[in-house]
């Protein structure tokens, strides 16, 4: 039996009304799986990590992953709800006993969604501490200006958590002090101070450009101290990376398994294409390095859950399985030759939907660079 079996059932229940043609009729309109987000959260699964006081079942990121998992290797798409896990992580570990009171209860019952973060900008990509978007406090407000790129689900979130600078790169002693979140109410900000522009793109993903023209957000709607954001974000990007780590192996897991039924049923000169090694072999290949990547997720999802630094298997972890994701699509799409490309088989879907996981929410490169630097000690790059 796998972990988390009583999870993996309820999910896998639920997932069964929302079948392959459900996320294809999705896909093909670009529209956004509503009837299945409201259906997960009444469910209880999108608030599984709020602490039981507050109207949630106080589960870790073990767990969480866990749902994710099941999503995409039941053949959906959890790119559509995984924001609310990973900022939930973030709220209820910094937010205040003001912010949680309010918020925790309300994202619980599912009146309210935590879908969104906003923090890559158009001209600073990767190199975070260096974001131009600033939040100056002007009396009981903070006052932001500035302009985000790729923040994913705005149009179907109520709040969102926005990394600012507080105080200018210049005037702080390292880079990574002086930035600050903010949870932000979408709902009074949009169209008062906060425009927001879809981004049309490869996949099925709602994600936008965000432009901030003098903003005001209550002083009460920062999250922790001011000043120690990007310490803030960093954890919840563990998290974020150990979830998306999980979704990739959930997907490889549907690939892997529609390689293996398809290539036993496919019959051509007169036996099946599993039969033959040169096909065989790259499905148990991407098996193999699922399953391994599969070990690194735990690790992470252990650590953080004990309360131990995960940054290091977390990165592991989703370098690894968006690597073996990324195997296992391309082994699924050959094994079905060209009925890969139809898409009434959900290949072509999946191919594109795992393909983010390359380069977001952390593109390989700079998993490898971290590794490199802050593991192996080799000298800084940049
Ligand atoms: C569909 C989608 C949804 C997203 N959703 C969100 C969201 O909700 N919130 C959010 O904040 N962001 C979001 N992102 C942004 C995502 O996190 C970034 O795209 C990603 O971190 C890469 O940043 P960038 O696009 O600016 O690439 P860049 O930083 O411009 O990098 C471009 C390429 O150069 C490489 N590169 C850059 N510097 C180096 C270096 N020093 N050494 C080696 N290689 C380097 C990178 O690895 C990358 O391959 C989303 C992106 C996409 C595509």
């Amino acid at each position: 039996m796998e972990e988390y079996d009583d999870i993996r059932q309820g999910v896998r229940a639920l997932c069964a009304h929302y079948d392959a043609a459900y996320w294809r009729g999705v896909d093909e309109a670009r529209g956004f799986p509503e009837a299945f987000v409201r259906a997960l959260t009444e469910a209880g699964w999108l608030g599984a990590m709020i602490p039981a006081e507050y109207g949630g079942s106080g589960l870790g990121l073990s767990e969480a992953s866990v749902i994710l998992e099941e999503v995409n290797r039941c053949g959906g798409n959890s790119g559509t709800v995984h924001g609310q896990m990973y900022n939930l992580f973030t709220l209820v570990r910094h937010g205040s006993q003001a912010q949680k009171d309010h918020f925790l209860p309300r994202l619980a019952s599912g009146e309210l969604r935590l879908q969104s973060m906003g923090v890559t900008e158009p001209t600073t990509g990767t190199d975070t501490t260096r974001i131009k978007t600033t939040a100056v406090r002007r009396g009981d407000r903070y006052v932001v200006n500035g302009q985000k790129v790729w923040i994913s689900r705005v149009q179907h979130s109520d709040l969102m958590i926005l990394l600012a600078r507080t105080t200018p790169l210049a005037e702080v002693a390292r880079k990574t002090e002086g930035m600050s979140i903010f949870l932000v109410d979408l709902r009074e900000a949009i169209g008062h101070g906060m425009e927001v522009r879809p981004i049309a793109n490869m996949v099925n993903h709602e994600t936008n450009e965000l432009f901030f023209d003098n903003l005001e957000l209550p002083v009460d709607s920062l999250i922790g101290e001011e000043g120690k954001g990007f310490r803030y974000i960093l954890d919840g990007l563990n998290a974020e990376r150990t979830l998306i780590a999980a979704e990739c192996i959930g997907d490889g897991r549907w690939f892997i398994e529609r390689a293996r039924s398809y290539a036993g049923e496919r019959q051509v000169f007169g036996r099946p294409i599993g039969q033959n090694q040169g096909v065989q072999f790259p499905i148990a290949e991407a098996h193999i390095e699922v399953e391994a990547a599969d070990l690194m997720r735990w690790r992470a999802c252990r650590e953080y859950d004990g309360g131990v630094h995960a940054g290091a298997s977390a990165n592991m972890a989703k370098y690894l399985a968006a690597k073996a994701s990324w195997e296992a699509a391309n082994v699924c799409l050959q094994t079905h030759g060209g009925f890969g490309f139809a898409c009434e088989y959900d290949v072509e879907r999946k191919f594109r939907e795992t393909r983010l996981y390359q380069v977001a929410p952390i593109s390989t490169n700079l998993i490898l660079s971290y590794v490199a630097e802050h593991l192996l000690g080799l000298p800084r790059s940049f």
